[in-house]
C-alpha cells in the first residue's frame, strides 16, 4: 500500500526550484503602480477638471458628483481595456474571509443587439451584489438579500487577471457597515477632526491630519505535496498534530539567514506583482522558525496600507500556487514554533508632511509631540480591553502568550530615555516649556529626544504595543487578520481621546490658564494615569502577569471573554459619539466574530477526530500487528523460554499502542458529545464559550496520545508528514 508521506516527501524534495523564470524588467521605478488607475494614467485618460475632483476627494473628502463620475468610469474603462481588462468588479472586505468580488463583464448589447464595451458612472459608483452568503450578525435577513457596495475614490482601482478591480465599502439595505472599510474611513475622517483641532495648537495652519501605516507581513511556505497530505493544513491552515521535530528554531540559526532559491524566486515573483498593483513592498528575509518568513513594505495612508495588504496576502496566495508551494497565513501553524504576526506600525501625519510622533528640536515642537505621544497612550490605557478585542480570533488565540508572541494583556514599551524625561516632568511644578530658568533644562532634556533614540538600538521585542522612535508598533495583531479589525479600534480611541483632551484643554483656558500650562497640567496627569499600562520590562516572563494583575491590567485569553467589550456601556457610547459604528452594528460584529470562532474550532474538532480515528489508529494497529506477529515468531523459535527475557521491549510497545488507542477513542468520543451539547446551545456567545471551555481542551490531550504514537511507530507506516519535514523541506 502506497504512504502518502512518503510519496509526498519525495515530490517536495525533487522539486526543481528553479524551474519558474523569475519576471525581467530594467527597475521597479518603471513598472511601479501599472496596473493601477493612478494620478498619471487618470492626467492621461480624464479631462483636467474631473482630475482635480478626484484628488479633492482623496485630499479633502469632498463628493464626486454624476457627471465627473460618468467622465472618470468612461476613462477606467478605457484604460482598463487598453491594458488587457475584459471585465470588472466591485472589490470589497466582508467581515470573514479576505476579499470578495463579483465579475461582470464590460461587454454588453445595445438597443441593436449590437455587442458594445460599457461601463457608466452609476456601474462605477454603486453595486447592489446578492449580499445574503455574506455574514451580517443578523443585520440582514436573507429576505432582504440586498446590499450596496460603494465606490472609494481615495483608493486606486486596479486590474487582476484581466479584471479592473475598484475598491468599495459594502453596505447593508438599511445603511449598515457590512464590511471593515466603510467604519474605518468613517474613523478615520473623525480622527482627522478632532487630530486636527489638537495639532492647531501648535501651528494654527494644519489643515489636516491622517494616519499612517506600515503593515509587516509574516507567513510560512511549505511544498504543496507536503501541504495536501496534511489534511489538517489543508482544512484548517494549521497542524493538529505532529511530535517536535528533533531540531528547530533552537540554534537561532535562521533569522535573516540566506533564503533558499526556490523562496527567493516565490518572492520575486510576489514582489513584482506587487509592485504593478502599486504596493510599495521594500523588505523581505527569513523569520526566527525554519520556512517562516515576512515581508514589509513602506509605509502609506492607512486606508491605502490597508487595502494593498488585504490584496498583497491574496497575491502571495495565489502565486505560491504557481511556484507548487501553499503560503500559511495562519498565527500558529506549527505548536511550540514561533507563530506569524502582522506588525502595524503606525503614525499621524500632517498636510505638511509633519510626523506628530517624531520628536522635534525645539521644546515647542518637542511639546506638542510629548501630547500625541501621550494621548495614544492614554488612549490605550482607558480602552484596553476594547484593543485585546480588536486582535480577537480563534486561531489568534494560540499565538498570543505563546511564549514567542506578546501576551494578551496589552501593554505600552517607550523605552528608558523617555520613562525618565517623563519621570522629570511628572516631578517639576513648571510649565514643560519651562520659565525662563527651567526652560534650558527641559528643553535640553527633551531637545536630546531624537539624538538619544537614534541610540536606541536595543529595543523590547516582546512589548504588544511598542514605541519605536517615531511611531508605535502593534505588534499583537494576527498574520491572518485584516489590520483594519484593530485601526478601526486604535484610530477611534484616539479620535475620542483626542477631543476629551481638547474639551478638558478648553475648560483650563477658561479658567485663565496659559496654553503652555493648560498642556502642561493635561500632560502631567497622563504621565501619572498610564503608568498602569507602561511597561519596559519582559512582557513574556511570569512576573509580568504577576506585576499586570496587581496593576489591574486584564489578561483575557480568550475571545469569547474579549469580545464582550463590544457591546460595553463606554465602548459602545465612544463609537456612536464618534459616528463610526452604531450599537447594531457593534452587536452584529461581536455576534459574527462569535459565530466564527465556534465553526472555525467546531472545524478543528472534525479534523482531529477523522485524523485520529481514520489515518493514525489504522495505521498504529497494523504497527502494532507487525509486532504480535514478531512476538509469536520469537515464540516459535523459542518455545522453552519465558517471552520475558526475549520480547521485554515488544510486549510493552503492545501494550502501550492499545492504551494510546483506548485513550483516543474514548477523548474523541467525548469530544463529539461536547460539541453536540454546544451545537444545542443557540445563544452564540453561550455557544462559543462552551466550544472554548468544552471543546477546545479535548485538542492537546488527543494530541498528547496521538504524539507519542509518532514516536512508537516504524516511520515508513506513518501517514503524515512529521514537523522536522515540514519545517525543514522547502
Ligand atoms: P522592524 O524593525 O520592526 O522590522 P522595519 O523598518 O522593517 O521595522 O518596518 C517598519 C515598518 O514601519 C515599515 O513598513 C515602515 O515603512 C513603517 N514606518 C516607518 N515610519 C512610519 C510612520 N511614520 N508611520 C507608519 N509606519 C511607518
Ligand atoms: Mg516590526
Amino acid at each position: 500500500m502506497e504512504n502518502s508521506r512518503i510519496k509526498a516527501i519525495e515530490i517536495a524534495t525533487n522539486r526543481n526550484g528553479s524551474s519558474l523564470p523569475s519576471p525581467t524588467f530594467e527597475k521597479v521605478s518603471a513598472i511601479f503602480g501599472d496596473m493601477t488607475f493612478n494620478r498619471e494614467s487618470m492626467q492621461q485618460f480624464i479631462s483636467t477638471e474631473a482630475h482635480r475632483k478626484v484628488l479633492n476627494a482623496i485630499e479633502k473628502a469632498e463628493k464626486i458628483d454624476r457627471k465627473s463620475a460618468d467622465e472618470i468610469a468612461s476613462a477606467m474603462k478605457s484604460w482598463a481595456m487598453s491594458k488587457g481588462a475584459t471585465h470588472y468588479t466591485h472589490w470589497f472586505q466582508p467581515l470573514t474571509g479576505s476579499s470578495a468580488e463579483k465579475h461582470d463583464s464590460f461587454f454588453t448589447l445595445d438597443g441593436d443587439g449590437k455587442a458594445v464595451e460599457f461601463f457608466d458612472g452609476s456601474s462605477l459608483i454603486q453595486q447592489e451584489p446578492d449580499a445574503s452568503s455574506f455574514p451580517s450578525g443578523g443585520i440582514r435577513n436573507t429576505f432582504e438579500a440586498r446590499g450596496y457596495t460603494a465606490w472609494d475614490p481615495t483608493s486606486p482601482a486596479f486590474i487582476i487577471e484581466k479584471t479592473l478591480c475598484i475598491p468599495t465599502i459594502f453596505v447593508s439595505y438599511t445603511g449598515e457597515a457590512l464590511d471593515y472599510k466603510a467604519p474605518l474611513l468613517k474613523a478615520l475622517h473623525f480622527l482627522d477632526t478632532t487630530a486636527t483641532e489638537v495639532a492647531q495648537l501648535f501651528d494654527a495652519d494644519v489643515k489636516w491630519v491622517k494616519a499612517t501605516l506600515g503593515i509587516e507581513q509574516e507567513y510560512f511556505l511549505i511544498d504543496e505535496a507536503l501541504f495536501h497530505a496534511r489534511p489538517d493544513l489543508s482544512l484548517t491552515g494549521r497542524t493538529l498534530f505532529g511530535h517536535a521535530s528533533a531540531k528547530d528554531q533552537q540554534l537561532e540559526d535562521n533569522y535573516f539567514g540566506s533564503i533558499p532559491e526556490r523562496v527567493v524566486n516565490y518572492m520575486k515573483d510576489v514582489e513584482y506583482n506587487a509592485w504593478l498593483l502599486g504596493i510599495p513592498l521594500r523588505t523581505r528575509h527569513n523569520e526566527v522558525a525554519p520556512n517562516q518568513f515576512e515581508c514589509a513594505p513602506l509605509f502609506e495612508e492607512i486606508n491605502l496600507a490597508i487595502d494593498h495588504n488585504v490584496l498583497l496576502m491574496d497575491l502571495m496566495s495565489k502565486i505560491a500556487r504557481r511556484h507548487h508551494f501553499r503560503v500559511l497565513l495562519h498565527e500558529k501553524p506549527y505548536s511550540g514554533i514561533n507563530g506569524s504576526g502582522k506588525h502595524n506600525n503606525f503614525s499621524l501625519m500632517t498636510d505638511k508632511g509633519d510626523n506628530l510622533l517624531s520628536p522635534g528640536k525645539t521644546p515647542e515642537s518637542n511639546l506638542k509631540f510629548l501630547t500625541f505621544f501621550l494621548n495614544i497612550i492614554e488612549a490605550v490605557n482607558t480602552k484596553n480591553d476594547l484593543l485585546r478585542a480588536s486582535i480577537a480570533s480563534a486561531s489568534n488565540d494560540l499565538r498570543l502568550g505563546g511564549n514567542e508572541a506578546p501576551p494578551a494583556i496589552m501593554s505600552v514599551f517607550i523605552g528608558e530615555q523617555l520613562t525618565h524625561i517623563l519621570n522629570a516632568i511628572e516631578k517639576s511644578k513648571e510649565s514643560i516649556l519651562g520659565n525662563k530658568s527651567t526652560r534650558k533644562h527641559f528643553s535640553l532634556d527633551i531637545s536630546h529626544i531624537p539624538e538619544i533614540l537614534l541610540d536606541n538600538t536595543d529595543r523590547n521585542r516582546t512589548s504588544p504595543f511598542a514605541f519605536t522612535g517615531n511611531k508605535f508598533e502593534f505588534r499583537a495583531v494576527g498574520s491572518s487578520a485584516n489590520s483594519a479589525a484593530p485601526m478601526i479600534a486604535l484610530v477611534t480611541m484616539l479620535g475620542s481621546q483626542l477631543a476629551d483632551f481638547k474639551v478638558e484643554f478648553e475648560k483650563l483656558i477658561s479658567r485663565n490658564n496659559t496654553k503652555e500650562d493648560a498642556i502642561s497640567k493635561m500632560l502631567r496627569k497622563y504621565i501619572v494615569s498610564t503608568k498602569k499600562v507602561r511597561f519596559d520590562g519582559n512582557n513574556y516572563s511570569q512576573e509580568w502577569l504577576e506585576e499586570a494583575n496587581r496593576r489591574g491590567l486584564s489578561n483575557i485569553s480568550s475571545t469569547p471573554d474579549a469580545l464582550k467589550v463590544f457591546v460595553d456601556k463606554e465602548v459602545v457610547k465612544m463609537y456612536e459619539a464618534a459616528n463610526v459604528l452604531s450599537h447594531r452594528e457593534l452587536e452584529a460584529r461581536m455576534e459574527i466574530k462569535l459565530e466564527n470562532y465556534s465553526k472555525k474550532i467546531q472545524i478543528e474538532s472534525r479534523t482531529i477526530g477523522d485524523l485520529a480515528i481514520n489515518h493514525i489508529l489504522p495505521v498504529a494497529i497494523r504497527y502494532q500487528n507487525i509486532l504480535i506477529e514478531n512476538v509469536k515468531g520469537l515464540q516459535s523459535i523459542l518455545p522453552n523460554e519465558n517471552h520475558n527475557d526475549y520480547a521485554v521491549v515488544q510486549i510493552q510497545n503492545i501494550k502501550d499502542i492499545s492504551e494510546h488507542i483506548t485513550q483516543i477513542r474514548y477523548l474523541v468520543n467525548d469530544m463529539i458529545e461536547a460539541r453536540k451539547v454546544a451545537n444545542r446551545v443557540a445563544d452564540t456567545m453561550e455557544n462559543a464559550r462552551l466550544y472554548c471551555t468544552t471543546v477546545l481542551p479535548y485538542f492537546d490531550k488527543i494530541r498528547s496520545h496521538t504524539d507519542s504514537l509518532e514516536l512508537m511507530v516504524d516511520d515508513v507506516l506513518w501517514p503524515l508528514p512529521k514537523y522536522r519535514e515540514l519545517l525543514f523541506i522547502n
